[in-house]
C-alpha cells in the first residue's frame, strides 16, 4: 500500500488594520488592478516580512500606502481571520488603531474610503476579510 505524502500547505501571515475616524467610521481601501483579488475593498495592511514583528509590518505598511505614522501602543489587535485560499492558508490578525499622524492619501494609486463599519456588508471583500465584519460591528456599533 503507497502511503501519499500530503503536500505541506503553504502559510502567509499578513497583517490588517482597521482605522476608526471620529465618526466612528473605517477606512478600506481598494485592491488594486494586477493584483489577485483586484477590485475588493480590504484593510490596510501586508506581508509580514521574515523576522519583520506583525506590529513594524503595519507601521511599514500604513507609511508606504496611505501617508500616516501610527506609534506601536496605538495598535490594538482585535481578532485574526483564518481562511484556506485554494494555494495558501491565510492568517490575517486585525489591529484596531484610533490615532495617527497625517491624513491618509493613496500613494499606491488605490482607491481608500472611509465607511461605517454596518455597510462593510455591502461591499465586495476578500473571502478571509468578511468574517472581521462583525467583530467591527460589535467594537464600534453599526
Ligand atoms: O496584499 P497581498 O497581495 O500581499 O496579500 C497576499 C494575499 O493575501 C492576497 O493575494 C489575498 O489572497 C490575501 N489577502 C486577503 N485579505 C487582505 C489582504 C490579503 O485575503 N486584506
Amino acid at each position: 500500500m503507497s502511503t501519499a505524502v500530503p503536500a505541506p500547505v503553504r502559510l502567509l501571515l499578513v497583517v490588517a488594520v482597521a482605522l476608526v475616524d471620529h465618526d466612528g467610521r473605517v477606512l478600506v481601501s481598494e485592491r488594486p488592478p494586477g493584483k489577485q483579488l483586484a477590485g475588493l475593498w480590504e484593510f490596510p495592511g501586508g506581508k509580514v516580512e521574515p523576522g519583520e514583528r506583525p506590529e513594524a509590518t503595519l507601521i511599514r505598511e500604513l507609511a508606504e500606502e496611505i501617508d500616516i505614522r501610527v506609534e506601536e501602543p496605538c495598535l490594538a489587535p482585535l481578532t485574526f481571520a483564518s481562511h484556506a485560499y485554494p494555494d495558501f492558508h491565510l492568517l490575517m490578525p486585525l489591529y484596531v488603531c484610533r490615532r495617527w499622524n497625517g491624513t491618509p492619501r493613496s500613494l499606491e494609486g488605490q482607491a481608500i474610503k472611509w465607511v461605517r463599519p454596518r455597510d462593510l456588508r455591502d461591499l465586495a471583500m476578500p473571502p478571509a476579510d468578511e468574517p472581521l465584519i462583525p467583530y467591527l460591528i460589535d467594537l464600534l456599533g453599526p
